[in-house]
C-alpha cells in the first residue's frame, strides 16, 4: 500500500484537461465528447470517452487492490478515507465553481454545500464500523455474523447531485472494504472526474477509479463478472435495464430511482408560514431532485390564497447563471431535459390547465432555462400530475378529504419520498405512515445525515443508503459457526 500523502494542491480554477483515473494512474482517452455549461448552452470543455478497454483496465486494477485494501483494518482505511476528505477540503472552491459551471446549480445556495456536504459526509462514515454480532453463545459453540466486504462495487450516477451522490457510494463502500469504480453521467463527468483525480495521491492504487464515457459503458458494467455490486441512482426506466443485466452475475444491487413525491398540507396546517419550505422542496435544484415535491396537494378550504402566496414567493427568486450571486435558480442541466420538462409545459397549454406563473420558455434566452411554472388545480390524470417532471414546475392540487389525499398520493407506481404538513404533529404522522414510500418528513423536508437510511419504495428502489441499513448492503453476510 502506499504511504499516505496529500494531494498536490492545485490552481483554485482547474480548467482541465481531463483525466480518467484508471488503477493508480490519470490517464487521457482516445475520443473525447463535449460537456456544455447549462447556463449557456455553450461546451464548456471536453471529458475524455474511456473505452471498454480502460474500463477493463479498472475494473482489474480494482479487483487487484481489494486483497490489500480489504485487509486493512477499519482503522487503516479511517485514516485514508480523512487524508482523502482533506484533500478534497483543499481543492472546495475549485469543485465548487466546477459543479456551478457544469450542472447549473447557484453556487453559494447549492454548490457549495453540495460539496461541503459531501465531505463531511465520508468524515462521518470513515467513522463508522460494522461490528462482528455474536449471534447465538451457548454452551456447546458459538455462532458470529461477519459483515465481509463485497469485491468491486460499480457506482452509476446521475447529473443532478454528481458529487455528492456518488460519494454517498464511495464513502461505504471503501469503509467496509470494498473497492470501487465510478461511471459518471455524461452531462456531468467533470467534477467526478476531478474527485477522482483528487484521490489518485492519497489513496492506493485502484481503490477508487472513474471511468467516464457515453452510457454504453454502464451495461459493460453491470454484466461484468468481476464486478460484485452495483450501487445505481439514476431514472427507474434505466434502473430496469441495470436490474435485468446484473441478474447474469447475481449481483448486488442498491437500486436509487426516480420519484413523484408528493407533499399533503393538512386542513390545520399554518401553511402561510411554510410556504417558503415547500417552494424549495419543489424547486430546488431546479425541480431536478430525486425526493423533490413533485404534487403538491392543498386543503381546499385556503387553496387560493395558498397558489397566490406561493407564487408571490415565487416571484421574488431570480433565475439565471449559478456563478451569479444574485441567483436562486439556475436552469435545467442539459438540453435533453429542457426538451422532455417542454414536453410537460406542452400538455398543459394543450389542456388549457390554469397556468399562474410561467408555463412559456423565452425562446431568444441562451441555456437551458425553463422558467418557474405553478400549475393551479390540474387533474388527478394530467400528466403533470401523474409522470415525474424533474424541472421547475409544480402542480398545487387541492383536495376535501384527507382519506382522499392520501389514496392519491398513493395512486403511484413510486414510493421514493413524500412530505405531510399540519400543527397536530400526531395526526400528520398518522398520514405520513400511510403513505406508500421509502421516506416521509413530518414538517420538515430533504433532511438527510448518515445514520437516516434514504431509498426508495415500490418502483422508486431497491435497497437503501445510508444507515446501517444501507452500509450492510456493502458487505456479504458471513456466518461463521464455531464448536466449543
Ligand atoms: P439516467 O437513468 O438517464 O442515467 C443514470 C446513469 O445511468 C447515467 O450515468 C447513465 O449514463 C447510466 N446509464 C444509462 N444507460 C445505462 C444502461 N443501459 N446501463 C447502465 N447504466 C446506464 O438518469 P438521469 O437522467 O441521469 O437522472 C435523473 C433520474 O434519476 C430521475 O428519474 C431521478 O428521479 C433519478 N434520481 C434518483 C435518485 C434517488 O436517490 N432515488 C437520486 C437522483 C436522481
Amino acid at each position: 500500500m502506499n504511504a499516505i500523502q496529500k494531494a498536490p494542491r492545485t490552481d483554485r480554477l482547474f480548467d482541465g484537461p481531463y483525466y480518467l483515473s484508471i488503477d493508480g494512474q490519470l490517464a487521457s482517452a482516445d475520443e473525447h465528447f463535449d460537456v456544455f455549461n447549462p447556463a449557456t448552452g455553450q461546451v464548456l470543455t471536453q471529458a475524455p470517452s474511456g473505452s471498454p478497454q480502460q474500463l477493463e483496465a479498472a475494473i482489474a486494477g480494482a479487483k487487484r487492490a481489494f486483497k490489500s485494501w480489504s485487509a486493512l483494518s477499519y482503522d487503516q482505511r479511517q485514516a485514508y478515507l480523512e487524508a482523502y476528505a482533506d484533500a478534497l477540503q483543499e481543492h472546495r472552491d475549485e469543485l465548487a465553481r466546477l459543479l456551478t459551471l457544469e450542472q447549473g446549480k447557484p453556487l453559494k445556495t447549492m454548490a457549495e454545500p453540495e460539496i461541503d456536504q459531501s465531505i463531511s459526509w465520508i468524515r462521518q462514515i470513515a467513522a463508522r464500523r460494522i461490528p462482528v454480532e455474536i449471534v447465538e453463545d451457548t454452551a456447546s459453540h458459538t455462532v458470529e455474523l461477519h459483515h465481509t466486504p463485497l469485491g468491486v462495487v460499480g457506482a452509476i450516477t446521475p447529473w443532478n447531485f454528481p458529487v455528492l451522490l456518488a460519494l454517498w457510494k464511495v464513502a461505504p463502500a471503501l469503509i467496509t472494504g470494498n473497492t470501487m469504480v465510478i461511471k459518471p453521467s455524461p452531462f456531468t463527468p467533470l467534477t467526478t472526474l476531478r474527485f477522482g483525480q483528487i484521490a489518485q495521491s492519497v489513496l492506493p492504487a485502484g481503490v477508487l477509479s472513474v471511468v467516464s464515457g457515453g452510457n454504453e459503458l454502464g451495461p459493460q458494467m453491470t454484466a461484468h463478472p468481476d464486478i460484485a455490486k452495483i450501487s445505481f441512482t439514476g431514472s427507474t426506466e434505466t434502473g430496469k435495464h441495470v436490474i435485468r443485466s446484473a441478474a447474469s452475475t447475481v449481483k448486488r444491487l442498491t437500486m436509487e430511482m426516480g420519484g413523484n413525491d408528493a407533499a399533503i398540507v393538512l386542513p390545520d396546517a399554518d401553511w402561510q408560514s411554510i410556504i417558503p419550505q415547500l417552494y424549495w422542496g419543489a424547486i430546488g435544484n431546479s425541480g431536478q431532485w430525486c425526493v423533490g415535491i413533485k404534487r403538491l396537494y392543498v386543503h381546499s378550504s385556503y387553496r387560493a390564497e395558498f397558489v397566490a402566496a406561493f407564487v408571490d414567493y415565487a416571484r421574488q427568486q431570480v433565475m439565471g447563471d449559478g456563478l451569479d450571486p444574485a441567483v436562486t435558480v439556475g436552469p435545467v442541466q442539459n438540453k435533453m431535459q429542457f426538451d422532455k420538462v417542454r414536453t410537460f409545459l406542452d400538455d398543459i397549454k394543450a389542456r388549457g390547465y390554469n397556468v399562474v406563473l410561467g408555463g412559456e420558455v423565452d425562446e431568444s434566452r441562451p441555456g437551458y432555462f425553463i422558467p418557474v411554472t405553478v400549475v393551479d388545480n390540474p387533474p388527478e390524470d394530467a400528466m403533470i400530475v401523474q409522470e415525474e417532471q424533474f424541472g421547475p414546475i409544480v402542480p398545487i392540487i387541492a383536495y376535501d378529504d384527507v382519506e382522499d389525499a392520501i389514496a392519491r398520493a398513493n395512486d403511484s407506481p413510486f414510493g421514493l419520498g413524500g412530505s405531510v404538513w399540519g400543527s397536530d404533529t400526531r395526526a400528520a404522522v398518522d398520514v405520513a405512515n400511510r403513505l406508500e414510500t421509502g421516506m416521509v418528513w413530518v414538517n420538515e423536508i430533504h433532511t438527510q445525515g448518515v445514520d437516516i437510511p434514504f431509498g426508495g419504495h415500490k418502483q422508486s428502489g431497491l435497497g437503501t443508503e445510508h444507515g446501517h441499513e444501507g452500509r450492510l448492503l456493502f458487505t456479504n453476510p458471513k456466518t461463521v459457526l464455531i464448536k466449543k
